[in-house]
């Protein structure tokens, strides 16, 4: 059958091969068929090189960790055929950790978990694959064109389950909320914001594109300015840039007992002057919170499947900017100027 690959480490050595064995019976038992897999930052990482490990004893990954599949067969029961599903990306670690052997394996405390299409399990952009039912998430028969969202929206999911956990340390009624980047992880993020019924600001560089009308549509405010030009203090920031400067500046824009997560990853090699002590000193006076938020387990993916058949399906369909058949696989993986989220579709 057909998948997508690469040979971790080396750049460029992205490849449809059309000979890639089916999933083997360990991998699980609910067997799926591909619809479509979401392409984001880290595959992009992952194609140039810097990132991803092959599975133990191979040579290549096959790529590909947001889901969107067709259940054929399901000898336990859970799943029945037909049904929409996608596969959690990250496994617990097999030690396990304190954090993996209670299911939080996005908290993994070693470092020895696995993700698939990312960390030595392989991928989902494959024709066909398995997974054990307590990976396998089922998704409402509405979520059938836009249902690879729901990694990216377990990501928000999680980050908000935190967010909401650090403010219930003291009285907290936070109204305002500021999101930085206005990519997939952006705009979910503020969608996720919106149906809490906080007023949602997204910051972004393009004034241009389809990133302003999209946050509008949400009932949000669009801002390209520089952060520290903004007229409000945030009670909450989901920073999802990773640009530097960004996620400096939020951390002295958020309002006092604020909260400020850091959702985006960096790629690092570049320094700017920081004045630690002044830092410092802002965050301890305003008792604020910066917190970094990875990955999503069982309950955030669950959570985020409700959020997203709450959500307005044409609003989840126009965040998917390009729809490639595998055969265009090259073309999926090369980002357009105006690219949100690209998806590589398998069987429709
Ligand atoms: C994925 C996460 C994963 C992280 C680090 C992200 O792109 O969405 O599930 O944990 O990469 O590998």
């Amino acid at each position: 059958m057909r998948a997508v690959t690469v040979t971790p480490g080396v750049a460029d050595s992205l490849e449809l091969v059309e000979d890639q064995p089916e999933p083997a019976p360990e991998e699980g038992a609910v067997l799926v068929e591909a619809l479509a897999v979401g392409i984001c930052g880290t595959d992009h990482e992952i194609i140039s090189g810097q990132y991803g490990e092959a599975p133990p004893g191979e040579r290549r990954l096959v790529i590909g960790h947001e889901s969107l599949g067709r259940v054929l067969e399901d000898p336990t029961g859970t799943l029945q055929p037909g049904d929409l599903v996608a596969g959690i990306v990250r496994h617990p670690d097999p030690v396990p950790c304190p954090n993996c052997a209670v299911g939080e394996w996005d908290m993994c405390r070693n470092g020895r978990y696995t993700e698939h299409g990312i960390k030595a399990l392989p991928g989902f952009a494959r024709e066909r694959w398995r997974i054990q039912p307590r990976f396998a998430v089922p998704l409402d028969r509405s979520l059938g064109q836009v249902g690879m969202l729901l990694e990216p929206t377990s990501i928000v999911a999680k980050a908000w389950d935190h967010i909401e956990r650090i403010g219930h340390r003291a009285e907290w009624q936070p109204q305002t909320v500021l999101v930085t980047g206005a990519g997939p992880i952006g705009l979910l993020a503020a969608l996720l914001a919106s149906q809490r019924g906080l007023a949602v600001h997204v910051l972004d560089l393009a004034t241009s594109g389809p990133k302003p009308d999209l946050v509008r549509a949400l009932g949000a405010t669009y801002h390209s300015v520089p952060v520290d030009q903004l007229d409000f203090e945030p009670d909450v920031v989901v920073e999802c840039t990773g640009a530097p400067s960004v996620v400096l500046d939020v951390m002295y824009k958020a309002a006092p007992n604020g909260i400020v997560c850091l959702a985006g990853v960096s790629s690092g090699g570049r320094s700017i002057e920081l004045d630690a002590g002044a830092l410092n000193r802002a965050l301890v006076l305003e008792n604020n919170v910066v917190f970094g938020s990875v990955n999503a387990n069982r309950r955030h993916w669950d959570i985020a499947a409700e959020a997203l058949r709450r959500a307005d399906q044409l609003w989840l369909g126009s965040l998917i900017s390009r729809r490639v058949p595998v055969s265009g696989y090259a073309d999926a993986y090369a980002s357009g100027p105006d690219d949100i989220k690209v998806v590589l579709e398998f069987a429709v």
